[in-house]
């Protein structure tokens, strides 16, 4: 079964997918979903979607929304902060990619979860411009988890420091881990980098405090969700399975 939708070939020169792919793009998870979660043991409840909209177009993400998706995420600063200001008040809104520092305080406002501190400074800003409107975001520390040095997130050595500066902030909550696994057709290489994500997890559970609980982890995309799901994740990021393939392949 190809979980992926076939590309949409309607006459609007956009080529967004239509409600109705989205709709049966969505049925095809949950049950996926479903299945994965029985032979693992896991409950599917305990498995959030974060609908990935980059490229995507407002009228897409409304047809997401109908569909009943509430979270939904962005990889850049300039395309999440104008689709956040036009959007229902009820989406929970995430940050998946890349932060940069000056960036940060376009997104306070409005932004739910940022998965992507993998640095002291970015925590550093954001308690500070956080405070200025008056909210608490929740946080993910990204680890490299791939080897890869193109790919961002921070050294699991780093990963303590993180979490020790954390426990003195008032604006930030951190909920755990996100990781993206290499691209590679090798399954075992991909289930070994989601295993280590949530060793890394569990190891550094002992820096819970009262603004930190590592229960989520942020793992999984169209390609490699199943194995995330098997192997602890409580995110999982869907572009390509819900809205089709991207026409600028970001
Ligand atoms: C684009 C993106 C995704 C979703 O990718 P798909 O393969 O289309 O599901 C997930 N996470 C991040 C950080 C992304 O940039």
């Amino acid at each position: 079964m190809s979980l992926v939708a076939p590309k949409h070939v309607g006459s609007d020169a956009t080529s967004q997918p239509s409600s109705a792919v989205i709709r049966n793009n969505l049925t095809l998870l949950n049950q996926t979903i479903a299945d994965i979660c029985r032979q693992c043991g896991r409950n599917p409840e305990d498995i959030r979607i974060v609908a990935v909209t980059k490229t995507h177009s407002e009228e897409t993400i409304m047809e997401a929304f109908e569909a009943g998706i509430r979270d939904f995420g962005e990889n850049k600063v300039q395309e999440l902060v104008p689709k956040m200001a036009k959007l229902p008040d009820d989406i929970v809104w995430h940050m998946v990619g890349t932060t940069q520092t000056n960036k940060i305080k376009d997104l306070v406002g409005r932004v739910d979860w940022i998965h992507s501190i993998s640095k002291v400074k970015y925590l550093k800003e954001l308690e500070k411009r956080a405070a200025r409107v008056d909210r608490i975001i929740r946080v993910l520390i990204q680890v490299n988890i791939s080897g890869e040095d193109q790919k961002s997130g921070c050294e699991p050595e780093v990963i303590s420091e993180i979490l020790a500066y954390s426990a003195g902030l008032k604006q930030v909550t951190v909920h755990g881990l996100m990781g993206m696994a290499s691209l590679t057709a090798d399954r075992d290489e991909i289930r070994h980098q989601f295993r280590m994500l949530r060793q890394l997890r569990d190891d550094h559970r002992k820096f819970e405090t009262d603004n930190i609980r590592l229960d989520e982890l942020s793992m999984g995309m169209s390609g490699d969700y199943d194995i995330a799901i098997e192997e602890g994740a409580t995110m999982i990021r869907l572009g390509t399975s819900l809205f089709g393939s991207r026409d600028y392949g970001v």
